[in-house]
């Protein structure tokens, strides 16, 4: 085997600017929808007595007042909260752009509310808490609204209640809320203190393995936890409180769930950072991520951010389990099902070219037989960049090539070839014989003619289309092996 061990021309180097993402809570279409319609089955009719309006039919700054004049009763208020909460949810996109959401009086009262009801230790106020938090939450989707809550210390009241031991419903809303207060952090130094000496990432991942069944709350805890690292980095505590470990095992606990978009979007984070990365390949994290992925692989944002783990682990170490079958079929398949969506198709070049730079030569080389070029090919970048990928690739593997051991195939070989070529009637020859001359390994890229053991393997260009491209060739003979020179 002639092996070309330089590496080609495209470089690829981590790119330290790659922004991380946000998510603005319970990121699942879904299970939102099927949620909003249970909880409005049992909707109350949230109407004020004295004039007798329809709560729901106000519009949201209206309901904002609404609440805001009620807030000192606790009873009077929830079933406005309630209703209100249950109407947004869904509407994270509209309520990005609402300027109704920076209700600054109300921020400030319901922070005050909440704040003191801790400071008092009421006691059977939890639903009203849950309502409250989970309000400040859908507000903070709007920047200003944000930046509002965190002037107000909203973040250490969450944390507080948080610190409380409390039902798992109000612990799941103060995730929710804190996940949202993340989007608008103004000072990360801070913050970072302070989530230190909170030691909230480590209540959060406790939390999350005492009650890893519960998705709902896996779901939310995920959800802050992906924020909170965004922010800052968080990668020792995480590391310290098994955080991949706890994930990956809420991943596979949870693996049909939608909601598993907020735990894979927590990992893509924490693959940012080399320790991340190891941890993540010591607790096997390629093969949950691969079968994940396969679980999800029409939802768009899922493929995304698996592809971008992914892309994160070729920088430690996981290209050689990348490139094996069937790992490099499951990734194949997930660009090739959105080659079309603008936020995927750069990943999944990076990944890829990532994969080929990386890649021992043998391996480039299965990744170009199992279908590296389509792969490409179907994405439909500009020709230009095409074009240049392609001749990278084909002058990495110029001169690798694949010859028999011996220069001529054997005598049975020989005959069995001829057989097929003339066709010639097998009906008396010996079943085993037969066999073997009805089950040849393939045609010659050449000149099509079958070979069973003796094959001649190298990549070459070839025009497709008006372009060049690079093909894996296999040739019966020396004569078809060499004409492939022709081409280049
Ligand atoms: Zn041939």
């Amino acid at each position: 085997m002639n092996v070309d061990r330089s590496r080609i021309d495209v470089v690829v180097t981590r790119p330290i600017n790659t922004p991380k993402r946000k998510l603005s809570g319970g990121h699942n279409e879904e299970e939102r929808a099927k949620k909003a319609i249970r909880l409005n089955e049992n909707h109350i009719q949230a109407t004020s007595n004295q004039e007798g309006i329809q709560f729901s039919s106000l519009k949201m700054k209206d309901q904002l007042d609404v609440i805001a004049q009620y807030l000192q009763h606790h009873s009077k208020a929830l079933p406005f909260l309630k209703s209100f909460n249950e109407t947004y949810f869904p509407q994270r996109d509209a309520m990005q752009e609402s300027e109704a959401c920076a209700h600054l009086n109300l921020i400030k009262d319901l922070i005050n509310e909440l704040s003191s009801l801790q400071e008092h230790s009421k006691q059977g106020v939890e639903e009203f808490q849950t309502q409250a938090f989970f309000l400040l939450g859908l507000l903070a989707r709007n920047g200003t609204a944000c930046l509002a809550i965190n002037a107000a210390a909203g973040i250490k009241v969450v944390v507080a209640q948080l610190q409380i031991v409390c039902k798992v419903s109000l612990f799941s809303s103060c995730c929710f809320a804190l996940g949202n207060f993340c989007s608008a952090i103004e000072e990360e130094g801070s913050f970072f203190e302070f989530i230190e000496e909170k030691r909230v990432i480590s209540l959060l991942l406790n939390t999350l393995v005492k009650n890893m069944v519960d998705w709902e709350l896996v779901q939310q805890i995920a959800f802050a936890l992906g924020n909170i690292v965004y922010v800052s980095d968080f990668e020792e505590s995480v590391l310290a409180a098994n955080g991949v470990q706890v994930v990956l095992d809420a991943l596979m606990t949870h693996i049909d769930s939608i909601c598993m978009k907020d735990v894979i979007f927590f990992l893509l984070n924490v693959s940012y950072g080399e320790a991340g990365r190891k941890s993540m390949m010591e607790h096997h994290a390629i093969a949950k991520i691969l079968y994940a992925l396969q679980k999800h692989i029409l939802d768009p944002e899922f493929s995304e951010f698996s592809l971008g783990i992914l892309f994160d682990l070729t920088f430690s170490s996981a290209i050689p389990e990348l490139v094996k079958s069937p790992n490099i079929n499951i990734i194949y398949n997930a660009i090739l099902q959105h080659r079309t969506v603008a936020s995927i198709v750069p990943i999944s070049m990076k990944l890829l070219m990532n994969l080929f730079v990386g890649a021992e030569p043998a391996d480039r080389f299965r990744l170009v037989e199992s279908g590296l070029v389509e792969t490409i090919q179907a994405m439909n970048l500009p020709p230009q960049k095409t074009r240049s990928i392609f001749a990278a690739i084909t002058k990495s593997l110029a001169s690798f090539s694949s010859v028999p051991a011996d220069p001529v195939p054997s005598l049975q070989e020989t005959v069995a070839r001829r057989i097929m070529k003339e066709k010639i009637d097998i009906q008396f020859i010996p079943d085993d014989l037969k066999s073997y001359i009805q089950t040849p390994l393939g045609n010659c890229s050449v000149c099509e003619g079958v070979f069973y053991e003796h094959c001649w393997k190298k990549l070459a260009r070839k025009k497709v289309a008006g372009e060049m491209v690079p093909m894996y060739l296999k040739c019966c003979s020396r004569n078809c092996f060499e004409s492939t020179n022709d081409n280049q």
